[in-house]
């Protein structure tokens, strides 16, 4: 199986990308390790008969191209090819450039009772909410840090849930730095009043943070922080997430460089690996809009036309611009965190390592090597950032193939020589 391009993620980058690249006449191959494509935010429209997902995907069916759901790249092989694995089983997947649209998942900073049930990522609740989970009448708080937590407040809200307050970590003297960068971006405005108009009443507190999640089996209230004094909220459900961490570990695996969680590219979204191109949330947390205006200048680059792609450099650089106002109003830092975590705080939940085990470790690679922090089903996905940004270490650089478990058997069928 091949393809002149492969693109690995079926998000709004990787749609952009295979739309352009199939439209000048390539042959794409898209794979997503999800069920439905469209990614984070557009994924439960495909179900539906319309939609900006739905469109795109007709197109590229239209296109010729080749979508394979719940495929998985798990590792690099040698010859230009990936290792793919859908259903338990992995194959090769051949290619002559590749792109990378991994997107990003959310950060989540571990607090005594966050394994509590009624506990979730604020994109998680989302998700589970466009699955079916019915949250109407239940109190919700929102809280951590981005401007995801709006998104979500609406969405729960439009679904009956009952949102008392949201929470934000981030002071108001950084949103209001961002509010003046927003009024250079078309459209950003009137979506900041319409999130204001769809959340009457909702009280909206910076400079906030949880501390403790309590409850028996559930959760039954929280403990907030701000400046320095503590009150409690009754609630049914916390969603909580600290903004976004990119998905870097395919683009490390394929040899890109990487450096403060996201990966190295030039204005047309070529990696430093030969042939490898990336586009989206792995090269910096920026948005829809601009997820779009990089895949499609990936997907032309990828194809040649050159000129063309560099038509986009000026919309790209202007959303990029307001990316990096938001990466620095929403920029975690250890001093924010202090006291957060307790020694008995869970912070890797797939092999229920503590805080007080890790805590006096340099980086992620020595407390991996002398607990087993990160050495679970997500790999160091979610304590790795956690770690990070609770004790200052540098990223996680020991994310290994394959990315997720596979068997020994399928992992045999592909030795060293990848044959
Ligand atoms: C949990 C969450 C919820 C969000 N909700 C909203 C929202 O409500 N509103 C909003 O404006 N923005 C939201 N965002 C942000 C939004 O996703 C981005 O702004 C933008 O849409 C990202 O597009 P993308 O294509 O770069 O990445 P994504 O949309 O994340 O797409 C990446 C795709 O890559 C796939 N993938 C990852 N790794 C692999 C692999 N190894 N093999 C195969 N496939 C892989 C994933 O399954 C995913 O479909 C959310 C982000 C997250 C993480």
């Amino acid at each position: 199986m091949g393809a002149e391009i492969l693109v690995i993620g079926g998000g709004p980058a990787g749609l952009a990308a295979a739309e352009a690249a199939s439209s000048h006449g390539r042959s794409v191959l898209v794979i997503d390790e999800n069920p439905d494509f469209g990614g984070q935010i557009w994924r439960a429209e495909r179900r539906r008969s319309s939609g900006r997902a739905k469109e795109m995907i007709d197109l590229l069916e239209r296109n010729g191209v080749k979508l394979i759901p719940s495929c998985t790249c798990v590792a690099a092989l040698p010859n230009k090819r990936i290792l793919a694995l859908s259903a338990g089983r992995t194959f090769p997947i051949a290619y002559d450039k590749v792109m990378i649209a991994t997107g990003a998942r959310e950060r989540f900073i571990p607090f005594p009772g966050w394994t509590l049930p009624g506990v979730f990522g604020a994109g998680g609740l989302q998700a589970l909410v466009k699955g079916g989970f019915d949250v109407a009448g239940k109190r919700i708080v929102i809280a951590g840090t981005g401007p995801l937590l709006l998104a979500v407040a609406e969405y729960l809200r439009k679904r009956g849930g009952d949102v008392q307050l949201i929470a934000e970590r981030t002071s108001l003297r950084s949103l209001a730095r961002l509010g003046i960068a927003t009024l250079r971006i078309k459209g950003k405005v009137s979506e900041a009043i319409r999130l204001k108009r769809n959340l009457p009443r909702v009280p909206y507190r910076t400079s906030s943070i949880v501390t403790k999640a309590a409850g028996d089996n559930s959760l039954r209230e929280i403990s907030i922080r701000r400046r320095g004094k503590e009150s409690t909220v009754k609630c049914d459900l916390l969603a909580i997430g600290y903004h976004l961490v990119p998905n870097t570990e395919v683009a490390g695996m394929l040899g890109c460089a990487v450096t403060n969680e996201v990966v190295l590219t030039d204005e047309f979204k070529r990696t430093t690996a030969e042939d490898v191109f990336c586009a989206g949330e792995p090269t910096g947390i920026g948005g829809l809009d601009l997820s779009l205006i990089e895949g499609k200048i990936a997907g032309l680059a990828a194809s040649g036309i050159l000129e063309e792609a560099e038509l986009l450099f000026a919309d790209a650089l202007k959303y990029r611009t307001f990316a990096n106002e938001m990466e620095r109003a929403f920029r975690l830092k250890p001093e924010y965190l202090r006291g957060i975590a307790t020694d008995d705080t869970i912070v890797c939940r797939c092999e229920d390592v503590r805080f007080g085990d890790v805590k006096d470790f340099g980086s992620f690679r020595d407390a991996k090597l002398q607990t087993r922090l990160g050495m679970g089903y997500c790999q160091g996905r979610v304590c790795g950032p956690a770690c990070g940004a609770l004790l200052g270490w540098d990223e996680n650089n020991s994310i290994r193939p394959p990315i997720v478990p596979v068997t020994i058997g399928e992992l045999a069928k592909f030795g060293n020589t990848g044959d």
